[in-house]
């Protein structure tokens, strides 16, 4: 084997952290370099205790699912405890992730430790500081196959989708077939529940805003609003707004990484440097870099899975580098989760479009409710929309307008006006997408792109 000699870049060493951030990462890399089967092959590539901890890290490969499948759940155990054992024990349970790209893993779900993950990620946020006590009631409206009870035909009753404190609204996974009646069970059983915090994915919780704010409906206005599952649309949340007197805060994570980012009451992401370590990786400039890129993610403290720089999958936009007006100054800030890798599209020249540039190109598009793009070839982009009102060509004519903005005037956009947009399996919701995938490997700056990616 040949030892890759270049030197890469550390996004990291520009990052402020408390005094024993260093020292934790540097525990969490042993850890996992000298006592976790699946590093076995890293070991020979860390430069040693002798280079800074953020140089170790930028020096070793990135974690894929791929790896992740090859090692098995018993692989990333650090020192030796046997799952088998843990699951006699009911310490731990193995979970499959809902493999929205067809790429399932199996994990090791150890509740204390997402516990935890979660909990710190409050600690960001103002409204989750004084709302979220751990005790609080939550009720959460996603696609029943990632979390609560999923029953596509016929209904359940509150009571059958009630676990303690969390209510689970919606035994549906596709909102674009909800009945009006069962929007209106939703909005009596968040009256009736008063949730202290509503979990939603955007989607699911914009659709039932519609209804709310079209039939004027009265609706419990929870203490915080926490967006997640997928990528938030700013028109959903700009519906989900105007049926709910509520503050909205987005938080970012994987069932694989625990919660990677939260966003303050300022509107910024940040990292939850409590419970994990991110590698920022810039893209090449013409893609977009150095403030996008993609990030690789190291959980700190998990005694059932040893993780370290795993590809989580997504695009990233790091913020304008001004001090935060929330006050937190540890770890990357971003302005925006800019979506996916596998909903990258690129322009008829070849550069890479995130479905975040997509997205907040398109929410200035009056009338404009919901919307999908496909691009079909390497300058051809089909566009499918829901309208309101009577102005289905004017939205049309803006958005294509808009589109072009992004993609240039090379851009050949065609449109299709629709009833209703579905999410894909298992219920997550997609903005824009490439016919044929992009390979985000080939958009990253050489100085930081592991070796393998
Ligand atoms: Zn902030």
């Amino acid at each position: 084997m040949s030892m890759d000699t270049t030197i890469k870049h550390s996004f990291a060493l520009a990052s402020r952290y408390k005094a024993h951030y260093p020292e934790r990462c540097s525990e969490t890399l042993d850890e996992a370099l000298y006592s976790t089967e699946a590093y076995d092959t890293w070991r020979t590539l860390d430069p040693g205790h002798a280079s800074p901890v953020f140089s170790r890290f930028a020096a070793l490969p990135a974690l894929t699912k791929r790896e992740l499948r090859a090692g098995g759940p018993q692989g990333f155990v650090p020192h030796g405890r046997d799952i088998a054992e843990g699951l006699e024990a009911h310490e731990i349970e193995l979970v499959a992730t809902s493999g929205a790209t067809g790429d399932r893993v199996t994990n090791v779900w150890y509740q204390p430790w997402w516990n935890a993950s979660e909990a710190a990620s409050w600690q960001l946020n103002a409204h989750a500081r004084a709302a979220a006590t751990g005790a609080h009631r939550e009720g959460i409206l996603t696609s029943p196959w990632c979390a609560g009870f999923p029953c596509e035909e016929g209904y359940l009753t509150m009571e059958q989708r009630t676990l303690g404190r969390f209510l689970f609204l919606s035994e549906r996974s596709d909102p674009s077939s909800w009945s009006s009646d069962l929007m209106d069970r939703m909005v009596e059983e968040l009256n009736i529940f008063e949730p202290v915090v509503l979990e939603a994915n955007p989607s699911f919780l914009a659709r039932l805003s519609r209804h709310i704010v079209r039939r004027r409906l009265p609706v419990h206005s929870p203490a915080l609003i926490v967006l997640t599952y997928e990528y938030p649309s700013v028109l959903h949340r700009s519906q989900i707004g105007r049926a709910f007197d509520a503050p909205i805060a987005s938080s970012y994570g994987a069932t694989e990484a625990g919660y990677v980012f939260m966003e303050c009451e300022a509107g910024r992401l940040h990292q939850v440097a409590a419970t994990c370590h991110v590698d920022f990786l810039p893209f090449a400039p013409e893609h977009g870099g150095p403030d996008v890129g993609r990030i690789l993610v190291t959980t700190f403290g998990n005694p059932w899975r040893s993780l370290v720089r795993f590809d989580i999958g997504d695009v990233v936009r790091l913020d304008g580098h001004t001090p935060c007006p929330c006050g937190c100054r540890e770890g990357l800030t971003l302005t925006a989760v800019e979506g996916r890798t596998i909903n990258l599209t690129l322009s008829p020249e070849g550069r890479a479009v995130a479905q975040g540039s997509v997205d907040r190109a398109l929410a200035s598009v009056a009338g404009l409710v919901e919307y999908q793009v496909l691009q079909t070839g390497s300058s051809t982009y089909h566009l499918r929309y829901v309208a309101e009102g009577n102005s289905v060509e004017g939205v049309a004519n803006e958005a294509r307008d808009a589109l072009r903005a992004v993609y240039g005037p090379a851009a050949v956009i065609t449109t299709d006006s629709v009833d209703a947009i579905a999410p894909d399996p298992p219920g997550k919701y997609v903005l824009s997408k490439r016919l044929d995938p992009v390979d985000a490997d080939v958009l990253l700056d050489d100085q930081f792109a592991p070796s393998g990616l």
